[in-house]
């Protein structure tokens, strides 16, 4: 099989606020990767680590609609606090993924946990907004926590890591994630030397975000912070971790759909869009506090 070529690296330069507690860079989509480009993921806002200070108030977004697709929350470092009209509420702890379906329209808040606030320290933190296909925007909105004991685990030969299958499949070890579309996702968590060989077929759109240390994709150094954009050609990629790495690993079946965004909306047309401003000035997503 052919390697998959690499069309570009790019680096999480110039970060922006969202709200007071997430400094994230939005990879895509952007100037250079339209929203389509890797479909079904929307969007990649990447949280590379920052120290917080210690704060009383804890920092965060406060409560804003969603309709038409999905966010997935995952953590590296810090804990995230979640609570959405659904009734569904969380907390995020290093390690785990939060994948929420808006769907027909909700309401939620996304903040740093209470204690870790007061206490302040590290917060490393990815978010994908994941689309849903126009015969899916009205499901029902729902809530998967997905936790260690959830996971699939593809463990490398020699104690060299190990792949943590979030969603989909890597090899035979499948992910929980309950996804409406065919995808895949997961962290690779690679020791110093670690070599690991898979096939991603070519029709599926793919990206691996380097979270931690660094490794060769497909002969091509990439440190932390890097994002590998994978042309739609080729099929074997070859990761050899340079240093003990992370690297989070996305790749699904494009969404073959028009996509029309406002916002937090993201539908197929105008004319939704509008509809989904209407419901949410009436209170059609549920209530949730301040
Ligand atoms: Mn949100």
């Amino acid at each position: 099989m052919a390697l998959r070529k690499i069309q570009r690296k790019i680096n999480s330069d110039q970060p922006h606020m969202v709200g007071d507690g997430f400094r994230v860079h939005t990879f895509f989509p952007s100037e250079s990767i339209s929203i389509k480009r890797l479909s079904p993921f929307l969007l990649m806002d990447y949280n590379a680590p920052i120290e917080f200070a210690p704060r009383e108030e804890h920092r965060g977004v406060g409560v804003h609609p969603h309709r038409g697709f999905e966010t997935v929350t995952i953590v590296y470092s810090g804990s995230v606090a979640h609570y959405d009209s659904a009734g569904n509420s969380g907390v995020l702890h290093p390690g785990e993924v939060q994948w929420m379906t808006a769907g027909s329209g909700i309401l939620h808040k996304e903040y740093h946990e209470k204690e870790f606030s007061r206490r302040g320290g590290l917060f490393h933190v990815v978010q994908l907004w994941v689309n849903l296909p126009s015969a899916d925007k009205g499901a029902q909105p729902k809530y998967q926590k997905l936790t260690h004991e959830n996971l699939g685990y593809y463990n490398l030969p020699h104690k060299m890591g190990k792949v943590e299958v979030i969603a989909g499949q890597f090899k035979d070890v499948k992910g929980p994630a309950h996804t409406y579309t065919k995808m895949n996702l997961m962290n690779f968590k690679l020791e110093k030397g670690a070599e690991i060989s898979f096939e991603s077929n070519e029709r599926l759109n793919t990206a691996a975000l380097i979270i931690e240390g660094q490794a060769y994709i497909n002969g091509n150094s990439a440190d932390s912070g890097n994002l590998i954009l994978f042309e739609n050609i080729g099929e074997t990629i070859d990761i050899k971790a340079i240093e003990s790495s992370t690297i989070l690993f996305l790749s699904g079946n494009p969404i073959d759909e028009k996509i029309a965004v406002y916002g937090p909306f993201v539908m197929n047309t105008h004319e939704e869009l509008e509809l989904a401003l209407k419901d949410y000035n009436a209170g059609k997503y549920g209530i949730l506090k301040e």
